[in-house]
C-alpha cells in the first residue's frame, strides 16, 4: 500500500539530511580530500536514447523513456552539482546524437556518446534509463555495471543499496544490481553504471518515473550512492 506523501517526504528529507552529512564528513576527511583531489570530480550522465529512439514507453501515460531519462539526468545533475560535482551531459536536448536520421543512426548515436565520455575524462559514467517488463507487477530501480569490474560493480552496489532504499518505502522489494554487457559501460576504463531507474510497465513506478518531485527523489537517491560510493573508496 502506498504511504503517504508525509511520510515519503519525511523519509526523502532524511535521505539528503544524511547525503549533506555523509558529503561534509567525506569532504572534511583530509585523506579524502586529497583522494578526491587526486581523482577527477567530474562524473558524466548519459540521458539513454533520444530522438526517433524513443526507448520504451509508458504503458498508462504513453511517455518516451528519452524523456524521463532527460528529465531525471538534469534532475540529477541540479543535485550532484550542488554537491560540488562537476556534470557533463551526453544527451542535452530531446534529439539523440545520431546526427542524420539515415541507417546506422544507433551506432553514430553511441559512438558520439563515446566521443564525449574520452573527452570528458571523468571518474565515473551513469546512463540513465527506464525499464519495462511484461508482467505490470515488477518495480523498482535496478542498476547494471560493467562484467568483471569490482569499481564499476562497487558504485553499482551503492546505487543499487540507495535506490533500494527508496522503493523500500513503498513497500517494493530489493533488486539485486547485476552485470550487463552494454557498448555506454565500455566507453571508459572508469567505473561506468547503468541505472534502469523504475518500470514503465508499472503505474505505481510509471507515476513516481512522471513527477517532477518523484524524478526529485531518484535523482536524490542516485546522488546519495554516489556520495556512499566515494565515501567508501576515499576512506
Ligand atoms: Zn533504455
Amino acid at each position: 500500500m502506498r504511504k503517504s506523501w508525509i511520510a515519503v517526504c519525511t523519509a526523502v528529507a532524511m535521505v539528503f539530511t544524511m547525503a549533506v552529512g555523509l558529503c561534509m564528513q567525506v569532504l572534511l576527511r583530509p585523506q579524502a580530500v586529497s583522494a578526491f583531489a587526486k581523482e577527477s570530480m567530474k562524473i558524466v550522465l548519459d540521458a539513454g536514447h533520444g530522438g526517433i529512439d524513443g526507448g520504451v514507453v509508458g504503458k498508462k501515460t504513453g511517455i518516451k523513456e528519452s524523456d524521463i531519462n532527460l528529465q531525471i539526468t538534469y534532475a540529477l545533475k541540479s543535485v550532484l552539482e550542488d554537491m560540488g560535482f562537476e556534470v557533463v551531459l551526453t544527451r542535452k536536448t530531446g534529439e539523440g546524437l545520431y546526427g542524420t536520421t539515415a541507417k546506422g543512426f544507433k551506432k553514430r548515436d553511441m559512438q558520439k556518446r563515446k566521443e564525449i565520455i574520452l573527452q570528458a575524462d571523468p571518474a565515473l559514467v551513469i546512463s540513465i534509463h527506464q525499464n519495462l517488463y511484461p508482467s505490470q507487477n515488477s518495480r523498482g530501480g535496478q542498476v547494471f555495471y560493467r562484467k568483471e569490474d569490482g569499481e564499476s560493480q562497487a558504485l553499482a552496489l551503492a546505487l543499487q543499496d540507495s535506490l533500494n532504499g527508496l522503493y523500500q518505502e513503498e513497500g517494493v522489494k530489493s533488486r539485486k544490481a547485476s552485470q550487463g554487457e552494454f557498448f555506454i559501460l565500455n566507453c571508459h576504463t572508469c567505473p561506468s553504471v547503468i541505472v534502469e531507474c523504475g518500470f514503465l510497465s508499472n503505474a505505481a513506478d510509471e507515476k513516481l518515473l512522471t513527477q517532477e518531485r518523484g524524478q526529485k527523489h531518484i535523482a536524490e537517491s542516485i546522488a546519495k550512492g554516489v556520495l556512499v560510493y566515494f565515501s567508501k573508496i576515499t576512506s
